[in-house]
């Protein structure tokens, strides 16, 4: 069968309400976390910013929603403490949503959208472009030389990539859709309720590429500019790249544990279950290609229990 018509039979088993039935009767093995980026208008033309698969459209963000409202049963990082401390067990379905970068969409876009649905998420920021209102570092290097020329940069060590790449990253303008939140914004953000705000380091380098005093100036760092900025504790953390024993390393996790963060999450895809470390928490990254009835498929059936 090709592509299209098993999206189009996909599409006909969600409307008939089948992905509610199948997951209804389920118990999932653990915590399903959605790995979000960015999101982005309808309207924008295909092809108009790099990494656009890592920017899911409003209306398929809209579908994914509906989704896990409708199949599934939405929690907040406190409901999975409060299962850690056996005061509430979790439901049958739990999903987290969760955000990486801090990108200005996840306000402008998803924070509406996650409003009007009652769902709650968790935004994982990198504090450096957002106070210089610079590009991330990899939307930078991309748009001057292409999205190829970012991976090698993922394998050079800390200092060199510091003062060649991330240091001289090009101002974005707010309404740019690769810009992140401003501070006031993430502040705002920060205040919706069921929002927890995560930190993702200061300017998002490959933990396992830094010695172990600049991992950890990176994370505490970042830690201290987001619990200036909401007033609030910032006790989770996602790694940057997130691939377990490739983006980050011991260290990464020992400097988590000293730093008093409760959660870790990487971008190993599989169910977070009880038996995986609190700091190595799995994801599944969901990608703009993947359109609502394919998240209600890939949830009932195609993700590995
Ligand atoms: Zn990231």
């Amino acid at each position: 069968m090709n592509f299209a018509a098993a999206q189009s039979i996909k599409r006909g088993l969600l409307a008939a309400g089948h992905y509610r039935r199948a997951l209804g009767r389920s118990r999932f093995p653990g915590v399903a976390v959605l790995g979000y980026h960015g999101l982005r208008d309808d309207d924008s033309p295909d092809g108009s910013m790099a990494f656009e698969n890592l920017h899911v459209r409003a209306s398929t963000f809209e579908a994914h929603c509906r989704v896990i409202r409708d199949t599934c049963d939405p929690i907040t990082l406190d409901d999975w403490r409060a299962a850690l401390l056996g005061t509430a067990p979790l439901p049958p379905r739990p999903v987290l949503v969760t955000f990486d970068d801090g990108y200005r969409s996840v306000f402008t876009i998803g924070a509406p959208i996650l409003a009007a649905a009652n769902l709650p998420a968790v935004v994982f920021a990198c504090s450096d472009p957002m106070e210089r209102r610079h590009l991330l570092w990899f939307d930078d290097v991309a748009a001057r030389e292409g999205e190829a020329a970012v991976e090698p940069w993922k394998a050079r060590d800390y200092g060199s990539w510091l003062t060649a790449c991330a240091t001289g990253t090009q101002a974005v303008a707010d309404a740019d859709p690769r810009a992140v939140m401003t501070v006031p914004e993430l502040q705002a953000l920060s205040r919706q309720r069921g929002i927890e705000i995560g930190a993702h380091t200061e300017r998002h380098p490959i933990l396992a590429h830094a010695a172990p005093a600049a991992q950890r100036a990176e994370i505490a760092g970042n830690r201290a500019a987001l619990e200036a900025w909401t007033g609030r504790p910032v006790r989770a953390f996602a790694y940057p790249n997130g691939r377990p024993g490739v983006d980050y390393n011991g260290d990464t996790v020992t400097i988590l544990r000293d730093l008093g963060f409760d959660f870790g999450f990487t971008m190993r895809p599989a169910f977070a279950t009880a038996d995986e470390p609190p700091l190595e928490r799995s994801r599944f990254m969901v990608l703009a290609e993947i359109l609502g009835p394919e998240l209600a498929h890939r949830m009932a059936y195609t993700w590995p229990r």
